[in-house]
Protein backbone atom coordinates (compact mmCIF):
# COMPACT_ATOMS: atom_id res chain seq x y z
CA UNK A 1 0.00 0.00 0.00
CA UNK A 2 1.11 3.40 -1.32
CA UNK A 3 0.88 5.65 1.77
CA UNK A 4 1.02 9.54 2.28
CA UNK A 5 0.74 11.63 5.43
CA UNK A 6 0.80 15.18 5.21
CA UNK A 7 1.64 18.07 8.02
CA UNK A 8 0.23 15.74 10.61
CA UNK A 9 -0.27 17.03 14.01
CA UNK A 10 -0.97 15.69 17.26
CA UNK A 11 -1.54 17.71 20.51
CA UNK A 12 -2.59 16.01 24.28
CA UNK A 13 -3.49 19.62 25.70
CA UNK A 14 -1.39 21.94 25.19
CA UNK A 15 2.04 19.51 24.41
CA UNK A 16 2.63 18.76 21.23
CA UNK A 17 3.72 15.20 20.65
CA UNK A 18 3.96 15.27 17.15
CA UNK A 19 4.36 18.77 15.07
CA UNK A 20 4.07 18.77 11.54
CA UNK A 21 5.33 15.33 10.35
CA UNK A 22 4.93 14.70 6.30
CA UNK A 23 6.00 12.08 4.65
CA UNK A 24 5.72 9.11 1.76
CA UNK A 25 6.23 5.54 1.79
CA UNK A 26 5.94 3.57 -1.38
CA UNK A 27 4.15 0.06 -1.40
CA UNK A 28 6.43 -3.12 -0.62
CA UNK A 29 8.69 -0.96 1.82
CA UNK A 30 10.37 -1.86 5.27
CA UNK A 31 10.19 1.07 7.10
CA UNK A 32 11.85 1.58 10.44
CA UNK A 33 10.07 4.29 12.90
CA UNK A 34 13.74 4.97 14.89
CA UNK A 35 14.32 7.59 18.08
CA UNK A 36 14.42 8.52 21.77
CA UNK A 37 11.45 7.42 23.87
CA UNK A 38 8.42 10.14 23.58
CA UNK A 39 9.89 11.08 20.01
CA UNK A 40 6.53 10.70 18.71
CA UNK A 41 7.07 7.46 17.01
CA UNK A 42 3.94 5.33 18.59
CA UNK A 43 1.09 8.63 18.67
CA UNK A 44 1.97 8.46 14.27
CA UNK A 45 1.81 4.71 14.43
CA UNK A 46 -1.65 5.15 16.54
CA UNK A 47 -2.75 7.87 14.02
CA UNK A 48 -1.77 5.53 10.85
CA UNK A 49 -3.93 2.86 12.24
CA UNK A 50 -6.72 5.15 13.64
CA UNK A 51 -6.36 4.09 16.68
CA UNK A 52 -5.76 8.28 17.45
CA UNK A 53 -7.36 11.19 15.80
CA UNK A 54 -5.19 13.98 14.89
CA UNK A 55 -5.16 17.44 15.97
CA UNK A 56 -4.78 18.46 11.90
CA UNK A 57 -3.05 16.91 9.11
CA UNK A 58 -3.73 14.22 6.45
CA UNK A 59 -3.44 10.83 5.93
CA UNK A 60 -3.74 9.06 2.32
CA UNK A 61 -3.84 5.15 1.67
CA UNK A 62 -3.44 4.55 -1.85
CA UNK A 63 -4.25 8.31 -2.22
CA UNK A 64 -6.98 7.85 -0.63
CA UNK A 65 -7.73 10.26 2.43
CA UNK A 66 -8.75 7.86 5.52
CA UNK A 67 -8.83 10.10 8.64
CA UNK A 68 -12.05 9.01 8.65
CA UNK A 69 -11.95 5.46 8.58
CA UNK A 70 -12.66 3.35 11.41
CA UNK A 71 -9.13 0.82 12.14
CA UNK A 72 -11.04 -2.61 10.81
CA UNK A 73 -11.80 -0.58 7.54
CA UNK A 74 -7.91 0.40 7.09
CA UNK A 75 -6.72 -2.58 6.19
CA UNK A 76 -3.90 -2.92 8.61
CA UNK A 77 -2.47 -5.73 10.82
CA UNK A 78 -0.77 -5.08 14.18
CA UNK A 79 1.84 -6.33 16.10
CA UNK A 80 2.50 -5.24 19.99
CA UNK A 81 5.92 -5.81 21.69
CA UNK A 82 3.65 -7.59 24.76
CA UNK A 83 2.54 -10.22 21.90
CA UNK A 84 -1.45 -9.51 23.08
CA UNK A 85 -2.14 -13.19 21.77
CA UNK A 86 -5.41 -14.27 23.48
CA UNK A 87 -4.50 -16.77 26.05
CA UNK A 88 -7.20 -19.05 26.15
CA UNK A 89 -7.41 -19.85 22.06
CA UNK A 90 -4.59 -22.24 20.50
CA UNK A 91 -2.26 -21.41 17.88
CA UNK A 92 -4.59 -22.19 15.52
CA UNK A 93 -7.59 -19.91 16.72
CA UNK A 94 -5.53 -16.95 17.45
CA UNK A 95 -4.50 -17.27 14.15
CA UNK A 96 -8.01 -17.77 12.53
CA UNK A 97 -9.24 -15.28 14.62
CA UNK A 98 -9.35 -12.82 12.02
CA UNK A 99 -10.60 -14.85 9.45
CA UNK A 100 -13.58 -16.18 11.98
CA UNK A 101 -14.68 -11.84 12.43
CA UNK A 102 -15.00 -11.85 8.43
CA UNK A 103 -16.84 -15.11 8.28
CA UNK A 104 -14.82 -16.59 5.57
CA UNK A 105 -15.61 -20.41 4.91
CA UNK A 106 -13.93 -22.96 7.48
CA UNK A 107 -11.77 -24.92 4.51
CA UNK A 108 -10.34 -21.17 3.43
CA UNK A 109 -9.62 -19.95 6.69
CA UNK A 110 -7.92 -23.66 7.44
CA UNK A 111 -6.18 -23.35 4.52
CA UNK A 112 -5.12 -19.94 5.42
CA UNK A 113 -4.27 -20.61 8.94
CA UNK A 114 -1.68 -23.84 8.12
CA UNK A 115 -0.01 -21.75 5.05
CA UNK A 116 0.31 -19.17 7.40
CA UNK A 117 1.67 -21.45 10.18
CA UNK A 118 3.99 -23.03 7.59
CA UNK A 119 5.52 -19.64 6.41
CA UNK A 120 5.76 -18.72 9.93
CA UNK A 121 8.21 -22.33 10.90
CA UNK A 122 5.17 -23.06 13.08
CA UNK A 123 3.71 -26.05 11.77
CA UNK A 124 2.92 -29.05 14.82
CA UNK A 125 2.42 -26.30 16.92
CA UNK A 126 -1.68 -25.32 15.89
CA UNK A 127 -3.03 -27.10 19.12
CA UNK A 128 -1.03 -25.38 21.58
CA UNK A 129 -1.75 -22.41 23.80
CA UNK A 130 0.36 -18.95 24.38
CA UNK A 131 2.08 -20.25 27.37
CA UNK A 132 3.56 -23.39 25.92
CA UNK A 133 5.28 -21.52 23.99
CA UNK A 134 8.49 -19.36 23.75
CA UNK A 135 8.26 -15.76 23.66
CA UNK A 136 10.35 -15.74 20.00
CA UNK A 137 7.26 -18.73 19.25
CA UNK A 138 4.53 -16.37 20.42
CA UNK A 139 5.79 -13.24 18.77
CA UNK A 140 5.81 -15.56 15.40
CA UNK A 141 2.13 -16.72 16.33
CA UNK A 142 1.39 -12.81 16.57
CA UNK A 143 2.91 -12.03 12.83
CA UNK A 144 0.98 -14.99 11.08
CA UNK A 145 -2.17 -13.17 13.09
CA UNK A 146 -1.66 -10.30 12.00
CA UNK A 147 -1.12 -11.35 8.39
CA UNK A 148 -4.22 -13.74 8.12
CA UNK A 149 -6.75 -11.19 6.92
CA UNK A 150 -4.00 -10.39 4.24
CA UNK A 151 -3.51 -6.56 5.36
CA UNK A 152 -2.24 -4.32 3.18
CA UNK A 153 0.04 -2.29 5.77
CA UNK A 154 1.63 -4.38 8.75
CA UNK A 155 2.42 -1.97 11.88
CA UNK A 156 4.58 -3.30 14.70
CA UNK A 157 5.33 -1.51 17.80
CA UNK A 158 8.81 -2.30 18.98
CA UNK A 159 7.70 -5.97 18.21
CA UNK A 160 11.04 -7.48 19.40
CA UNK A 161 11.87 -5.48 22.72
CA UNK A 162 10.42 -8.35 25.35
CA UNK A 163 12.53 -10.94 23.77
CA UNK A 164 15.95 -11.52 25.05
CA UNK A 165 18.58 -10.45 22.93
CA UNK A 166 19.99 -13.37 20.97
CA UNK A 167 16.38 -14.69 20.37
CA UNK A 168 15.96 -10.82 18.96
CA UNK A 169 18.66 -10.97 16.29
CA UNK A 170 17.26 -14.27 14.99
CA UNK A 171 13.95 -13.33 14.94
CA UNK A 172 14.57 -9.79 13.24
CA UNK A 173 15.94 -11.49 10.08
CA UNK A 174 13.24 -14.10 10.03
CA UNK A 175 11.19 -10.96 10.20
CA UNK A 176 12.90 -9.44 7.03
CA UNK A 177 12.98 -11.95 4.87
CA UNK A 178 9.19 -13.03 5.46
CA UNK A 179 8.35 -9.38 5.20
CA UNK A 180 10.17 -9.34 1.78
CA UNK A 181 8.51 -12.77 0.84
CA UNK A 182 4.97 -11.53 1.45
CA UNK A 183 5.81 -8.06 -0.10
CA UNK A 184 3.38 -6.09 2.11
CA UNK A 185 4.46 -2.47 3.41
CA UNK A 186 5.38 -2.51 7.12
CA UNK A 187 6.42 -0.01 9.46
CA UNK A 188 7.79 -0.79 13.04
CA UNK A 189 8.88 1.23 15.64
CA UNK A 190 12.05 0.96 17.70
CA UNK A 191 14.58 2.98 19.67
CA UNK A 192 17.71 0.44 19.20
CA UNK A 193 19.43 1.95 16.47
CA UNK A 194 21.22 -1.26 15.10
CA UNK A 195 17.66 -2.88 14.30
CA UNK A 196 16.75 -0.29 12.22
CA UNK A 197 19.76 -0.15 10.16
CA UNK A 198 20.05 -4.22 9.96
CA UNK A 199 16.25 -4.66 9.22
CA UNK A 200 14.59 -1.26 7.59
CA UNK A 201 14.62 -0.29 3.87
CA UNK A 202 14.47 3.06 4.92
CA UNK A 203 14.63 5.01 8.39
CA UNK A 204 12.61 7.65 9.77
CA UNK A 205 14.19 9.61 12.58
CA UNK A 206 11.46 11.46 15.29
CA UNK A 207 12.55 13.75 17.99
CA UNK A 208 10.89 16.07 20.21
CA UNK A 209 7.72 15.17 17.97
CA UNK A 210 9.27 16.11 14.89
CA UNK A 211 10.78 13.59 11.66
CA UNK A 212 14.23 14.76 11.74
CA UNK A 213 15.25 12.43 8.23
CA UNK A 214 14.04 9.72 5.99
CA UNK A 215 16.47 7.79 4.17
CA UNK A 216 17.93 4.44 3.58
CA UNK A 217 19.88 3.44 6.72
CA UNK A 218 23.22 4.13 4.07
CA UNK A 219 22.41 7.51 3.48
CA UNK A 220 21.78 8.53 6.70
CA UNK A 221 24.35 6.91 7.80
CA UNK A 222 26.56 8.88 5.39
CA UNK A 223 24.58 11.95 5.00
CA UNK A 224 23.05 13.01 8.64
CA UNK A 225 21.18 16.19 8.03
CA UNK A 226 21.00 17.18 11.58
CA UNK A 227 23.06 17.07 14.11
CA UNK A 228 20.51 15.05 16.10
CA UNK A 229 20.55 12.29 13.57
CA UNK A 230 24.29 12.45 13.36
CA UNK A 231 24.57 11.87 16.93
CA UNK A 232 21.71 9.25 17.27
CA UNK A 233 22.89 7.16 14.29
CA UNK A 234 26.38 5.42 14.90
CA UNK A 235 29.33 6.60 16.92
CA UNK A 236 30.41 10.12 16.30
CA UNK A 237 31.98 13.16 18.61
CA UNK A 238 30.62 16.70 18.84
CA UNK A 239 32.91 19.50 18.10
CA UNK A 240 31.51 22.57 19.11
CA UNK A 241 34.66 24.73 18.38
CA UNK A 242 35.62 24.04 14.44
CA UNK A 243 38.20 26.11 14.53
CA UNK A 244 40.28 24.02 16.83
CA UNK A 245 40.52 20.88 14.29
CA UNK A 246 43.48 21.36 11.92
CA UNK A 247 42.30 21.92 8.11
CA UNK A 248 38.67 22.89 9.24
CA UNK A 249 39.13 26.36 10.65
CA UNK A 250 37.67 28.20 7.89
CA UNK A 251 34.16 26.56 8.85
CA UNK A 252 34.47 28.26 12.27
CA UNK A 253 33.97 31.60 10.34
CA UNK A 254 30.04 30.64 10.15
CA UNK A 255 28.77 31.23 13.57
CA UNK A 256 26.96 28.24 15.44
CA UNK A 257 28.25 26.16 13.40
CA UNK A 258 28.99 22.45 15.50
CA UNK A 259 30.70 19.58 13.53
CA UNK A 260 30.21 15.70 13.80
CA UNK A 261 33.39 13.70 13.59
CA UNK A 262 32.86 9.97 12.48
CA UNK A 263 35.33 7.54 13.98
CA UNK A 264 36.12 6.30 10.48
CA UNK A 265 37.33 9.48 9.22
CA UNK A 266 39.84 9.86 12.12
CA UNK A 267 43.53 8.77 11.46
CA UNK A 268 45.94 8.29 14.25
CA UNK A 269 49.39 7.03 14.42
CA UNK A 270 52.58 7.22 15.83
CA UNK A 271 54.24 10.96 15.33
CA UNK A 272 55.37 11.12 11.79
CA UNK A 273 52.98 7.86 10.26
CA UNK A 274 50.89 9.98 9.20
CA UNK A 275 51.00 10.78 5.52
CA UNK A 276 49.10 14.73 5.24
CA UNK A 277 51.61 16.31 7.04
CA UNK A 278 50.12 19.72 6.83
CA UNK A 279 47.12 18.78 8.68
CA UNK A 280 48.39 16.46 11.09
CA UNK A 281 47.85 17.59 14.72
CA UNK A 282 49.45 16.11 18.10
CA UNK A 283 47.41 14.54 20.72
CA UNK A 284 47.41 12.32 23.53
CA UNK A 285 46.00 8.91 24.08
CA UNK A 286 43.43 9.06 27.06
CA UNK A 287 41.63 5.81 26.89
CA UNK A 288 41.02 2.39 24.96
CA UNK A 289 37.97 0.58 25.24
CA UNK A 290 38.02 -3.22 23.78
CA UNK A 291 35.34 -3.46 21.33
CA UNK A 292 36.03 -7.36 20.62
CA UNK A 293 36.85 -6.46 16.90
CA UNK A 294 38.73 -3.64 17.37
CA UNK A 295 39.85 -0.95 20.13
CA UNK A 296 37.83 2.06 20.14
CA UNK A 297 40.26 5.23 20.92
CA UNK A 298 39.89 8.25 22.89
CA UNK A 299 42.12 11.02 21.75
CA UNK A 300 42.59 14.65 23.25
CA UNK A 301 43.70 17.15 20.64
CA UNK A 302 43.70 20.82 21.43
CA UNK A 303 41.22 20.43 24.50
CA UNK A 304 38.88 18.32 22.30
CA UNK A 305 38.29 14.19 23.02
CA UNK A 306 37.75 12.39 19.67
CA UNK A 307 36.96 8.53 19.01
CA UNK A 308 38.22 6.70 16.57
CA UNK A 309 38.89 2.82 16.15
CA UNK A 310 42.20 0.80 16.13
CA UNK A 311 42.65 -2.63 14.16
CA UNK A 312 43.94 -5.05 16.65
CA UNK A 313 46.28 -5.99 14.19
CA UNK A 314 48.08 -2.69 14.62
CA UNK A 315 50.11 -1.97 17.49
CA UNK A 316 48.05 -0.95 20.29
CA UNK A 317 48.36 2.56 21.93
CA UNK A 318 49.20 3.22 25.76
CA UNK A 319 46.96 5.65 27.52
CA UNK A 320 49.17 8.59 27.97
CA UNK A 321 51.12 7.98 24.85
CA UNK A 322 51.59 10.75 22.06
CA UNK A 323 49.95 10.14 18.80
CA UNK A 324 50.27 12.31 15.93
CA UNK A 325 45.66 12.67 14.13
CA UNK A 326 44.41 13.64 11.11
CA UNK A 327 40.68 14.44 10.94
CA UNK A 328 39.70 13.34 7.32
CA UNK A 329 35.97 14.04 7.45
CA UNK A 330 33.68 16.32 9.00
CA UNK A 331 29.81 17.48 8.68
CA UNK A 332 29.38 20.70 9.78
CA UNK A 333 25.71 22.30 11.14
CA UNK A 334 24.41 25.23 11.42
CA UNK A 335 20.93 26.95 11.89
CA UNK A 336 20.29 26.83 8.62
CA UNK A 337 22.67 23.69 6.32
CA UNK A 338 24.19 20.99 6.72
CA UNK A 339 27.63 20.17 4.90
CA UNK A 340 30.32 18.08 4.59
CA UNK A 341 34.28 18.82 4.25
CA UNK A 342 37.31 17.31 3.84
CA UNK A 343 40.99 17.18 4.52
CA UNK A 344 42.35 15.91 0.91
P1 LIG B 1 8.33 5.49 23.44
O1 LIG B 1 9.47 4.91 22.70
O2 LIG B 1 8.66 5.84 24.87
O3 LIG B 1 7.04 4.76 23.29
P2 LIG B 1 7.43 7.33 21.43
O4 LIG B 1 8.45 7.96 20.54
O5 LIG B 1 6.65 6.22 20.87
O6 LIG B 1 8.09 6.95 22.80
P3 LIG B 1 4.91 8.55 21.98
O7 LIG B 1 4.43 7.36 22.72
O8 LIG B 1 4.34 8.82 20.64
O9 LIG B 1 6.49 8.53 21.87
O10 LIG B 1 4.71 9.81 22.91
C1 LIG B 1 5.08 11.12 22.54
C2 LIG B 1 4.78 12.07 23.66
O11 LIG B 1 3.37 12.21 23.80
C3 LIG B 1 5.28 11.59 25.02
O12 LIG B 1 5.85 12.70 25.69
C4 LIG B 1 4.05 11.08 25.71
O13 LIG B 1 4.14 11.26 27.11
C5 LIG B 1 2.95 11.93 25.11
N1 LIG B 1 1.67 11.20 25.06
C6 LIG B 1 1.41 10.08 24.35
N2 LIG B 1 0.14 9.68 24.52
C7 LIG B 1 -0.44 10.58 25.35
C8 LIG B 1 -1.74 10.74 25.92
N3 LIG B 1 -2.73 9.87 25.65
N4 LIG B 1 -1.95 11.78 26.75
C9 LIG B 1 -0.98 12.67 27.04
N5 LIG B 1 0.29 12.58 26.53
C10 LIG B 1 0.55 11.56 25.71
Amino acid sequence: MHIEVRGLNKSFGDFHAVSDVSFEIEKGKLIGLLGPSGGGKTSVLRMLAGLETPTSGDILFHGKRVNDLPPQERGIGFVFQNYALFKHMTVYDNVAFGLKVKKQPKDRIRERVMSLLELTGLKGFEHRYPHQLSGGQRQRVAFARALAPEPQLLLLDEPFAAIDAKIRTELRTWLKELIDRVGITSIFVTHDQDEAIEVADEIMIMNKGRLEQKGTPWDIYKNPETPFVASFIGESTIVHDIGRIKGFEEAAVWEGTTALIRPEYIEIGKAGEIRLQSATMEGRIRQLHFRGSEWLVEVDVNGTTLKTYRSLEKEAFHPGEEVSVLVHRAYLFNERDSWMMENR
